[in-house]
């Protein structure tokens, strides 16, 4: 076989699109082909971005695959996680993704890639791959250390030792002394009994076992640790390529990710260099959370009296929950970006301080790559797992005491909560600590994906190991 052949075929969600796309660009900088698997209304998530690539003499392609929405209940064109309407209908969406399978299968045939790189939510996958002898290679968007938790729970359900939901169990055999609560735990990991588990459920962990391997956007001295017991205790051939937002070198590119910026990026930059070095707090909470009116009153009370300088993304279903004569009374201090920000451009700007985050785990690689301290609020996901990574493992941040896990934000996070937390981080006596250690693992990040460094090496291996896979089979 002369030149390598990826599909990539990444959960129709930003959080999952964004770096399936930069992972595409990656292997296309290595002189391999790639193609992306996604449905006509996310196009648009990819498009700008290969059209840019393609100007630098590398081809993405993209194939789209109709989604039956409607035939499966959902409203018409909700083809993406953040456009399912409730929690209810999340099931739905799921079945509609599996009737993607016919015409995913006859893309395989013609095409026969050299491997395909799938969502682990889309687990069918394996079997298509497999019927066409197409290694398969599992993507979970998350850290191994989130993987690790996640075995451990299931594996020991230490959650069952507890009498109350926040009562603190120890995550068993981590080699830190990790402690949850139940109220953190993913649905999925807190199911006591295997009769109790959903087909659907059971085949989502069964397909995180199946395949060649697992590709993940970390790197190895972000959590060596948890590399090592990944592949030493759960035996699993993986592979870290990570952090791959960094694969986005110019303006452009880290701009716009997944969708155009609601603000112009002159405009940000232009408020950002007229202010000091690290004295920005940047807040976002990624594509999906939601919050209620009542917390978003909270949080700005709390930015308010902490009395630091901001950017803060407000999701346009939140605009009207912002307190009266809040925008009044910051406006020399904060920025508010309603919609969408171009986050990577603004967390790599010298004035950035810090950076409130929900944990999803882009964005808290995105602010590890920036050197950033962090302010740790988890909504739901695996984002609780995440927070104690960067709390306890890496000492990098402090969290706002969120216990409850919710894809819609009800719980309430008092003010004072988050004034402490900001000020704990910006100005408090560890703030010094927090920064030094968080622009050390800055300088890693940085180091592993240039030439020699681990992730670039993991690229390296990972494209022999499906060279060899392929000539094997050939
Ligand atoms: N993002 C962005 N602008 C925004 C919000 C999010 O560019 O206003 C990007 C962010 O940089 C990250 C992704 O969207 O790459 C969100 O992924 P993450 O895993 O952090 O959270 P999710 O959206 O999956 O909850």
């Amino acid at each position: 076989m002369d030149q390598l052949h990826f599909f990539f075929f990444p959960l129709m969600a930003r959080g999952h699109m964004i770096p399936t796309l930069d992972m595409a660009k990656l292997v296309v900088s290595r002189g391999v082909k790639a193609t992306i698997i996604t449905t006509p209304l996310n196009q648009s998530v990819f498009s700008k971005a290969i059209q840019r690539n393609k100007q630098d003499g590398n081809e993405i392609e993209i194939r789209l695959i109709k989604f039956q929405a409607v035939e499966n209940g959902l409203p018409e064109g909700c083809e993406r996680l953040d456009l399912v309407p409730t929690d209810e209908l999340l099931n739905n969406f799921t079945m509609a993704t599996t009737m993607m399978k016919e015409p995913f299968e006859q893309f395989l045939q013609e095409c026969r890639p050299s491997c395909l790189v799938s969502d682990v939510f889309l687990p069918w996958t394996y079997d298509s791959a497999a019927k066409f002898n197409i290694p398969r290679l599992v993507f979970h968007g998350t850290s191994y250390f989130a993987l690790c938790v996640t075995d451990s729970v299931t594996r020991y359900k230490p959650f069952m030792n507890v009498s109350s939901d926040s009562d603190a169990f120890v995550i068993p055999n981590l080699p830190h002394q990790i402690k949850l609560t139940r109220t953190q735990l993913t649905p999925f990991d807190r199911i006591e009994e295997e009769k109790d588990m959903s087909p659907m459920i059971k085949e989502l962990r069964e397909s995180g076992l199946k395949g060649y391997g697992v590709i993940f956007n970390s790197f190895y001295e972000l959590e060596p640790d948890y590399v090592e017991y990944y592949a030493n205790v759960l035996s699993r051939k993986t592979w870290a390529i990570g952090p791959l937002s960094l694969c986005n070198r110019d303006i452009e590119d880290k701009a716009e990710r997944g969708k155009n910026s609601s603000i112009d990026k002159h405009e940000c930059m232009k408020w950002l260099d007229s202010k000091k070095s690290s004295s920005i707090v940047y807040i976002c909470f990624g594509s999906v959370a939601i919050f209620t009116a009542s917390q978003i009153e909270e949080l700005a009370m709390g930015i308010e009296a902490s009395g630091q300088e901001f950017i803060w993304v407000v999701r346009p279903d939140n605009e009207e929950c912002l307190p009266e004569g809040f925008e009044g009374r910051t406006k020399e201090k904060g920025l508010i970006i309603r919609g969408w920000a171009p986050q990577l451009l603004i967390l790599d700007h010298e004035a950035v301080g810090a950076f409130v985050t929900h944990c999803g785990w882009n964005s808290t690689l995105e602010g590890i790559s920036a050197g950033l301290p962090m302010i740790t609020w988890p909504v739901f996901g695996e984002q609780f797992y995440n927070e104690k990574l960067v709390i306890e493992v890496l000492r990098t941040g402090v969290g706002v005491g969120s216990v409850q896990w919710k894809r819609i934000d009800s719980e309430e996070v008092k003010r004072e909560a988050i004034t402490e937390a900001i000020k704990k981080v910006m100005v408090g006596e560890e703030a010094e600590g927090f920064r030094s250690r968080a622009k050390a693992y800055k300088k890693m990040a940085r180091q592993a994906v240039e030439g020699g460094g681990s992730s670039y090496n993991g690229l390296t291996n990972l494209l022999q190991d499906i060279r060899a896979y392929s000539s094997t089979s050939d």
